[in-house]
């Protein structure tokens, strides 16, 4: 039973990550009101530029995540709510863009622990993330695991979603970039994707056009 919750907390956090991933990649800018310098700023340079992302400390790229999630622990306590799974939600979101900025590291710079757990599937891998990337970068939002991305990308999960908030918010960005300037922008990946970057295969040329959210 606790290994249910366990993987339903953990899985909870991917989702939300990609909810937050996918608002900053599709509705945000540097001008978005209070987030927009602070938070989207940040993700959309690492669009740009992917090492700035990596070279940043866990406090530059984390410290937001940081504070919402003392905020959660906070109300949890003084609700009386503070389980186990709040604790454990708080620690992997507070932690989504060190574990995203793993993705973008040398396979050989990111720690025991982790590779370990991306070989129980509990994180995912570089060549996953990479995949988010390709073309319009409107795809594989989700930044802990493998496990929904391939599952929201294939029922249409994001694209349903623009479609509803369109009234209301307009087309999302990736649909107003066309694809030859898109791709002109987008300078060459640094990250361990760039190992994939050197493989013949169609396959791992495909996967290995990664530049970066942060
Ligand atoms: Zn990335
Ligand atoms: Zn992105």
């Amino acid at each position: 039973m606790i290994a249910l919750e366990l993987v339903a907390v953990w899985l909870l956090v991917d989702f939300v990550s990609g909810v937050v991933h996918w608002a900053e990649d599709s509705y945000g800018s540097e001008t978005t009101p209070v987030i927009g310098r602070w938070v989207v700023g940040p993700n959309l340079l690492h669009h740009r530029d992917a090492s700035a992302f990596v070279r940043s400390s866990w406090l530059a790229s984390s410290w937001d995540l940081a504070a919402v999630g003392a905020t959660i622990l906070a109300v949890a306590g003084l609700a009386g709510v503070l389980t186990w799974h709040v604790a454990l939600f708080v620690l992997l979101g507070a932690n989504a863009n060190q574990i995203h900025k793993w993705n973008h590291m040398r396979h050989s710079s990111v720690p025991p622990a982790i590779r370990a757990l991306r070989r129980l599937y509990l994180l995912q891998s570089a060549r996953h993330h990479a995949q988010h990337h390709r073309g319009a970068k409107n795809s594989h939002y989700c930044v802990i695991t493998e496990v929904l991305n391939p599952l929201l990308d294939r029922v249409g999960w994001w694209r349903m979603l623009e479609r509803l908030l369109a009234p209301v918010l307009g087309l999302p960005r990736s649909q107003l970039v066309t694809r030859p300037a898109d791709r002109a922008a987008q300078p060459s990946c640094s990250c361990s994707c760039a190992r994939l970057q050197r493989a013949p295969s169609p396959r791992r040329r495909a996967a290995s056009t990664c530049s970066a959210p942060r």
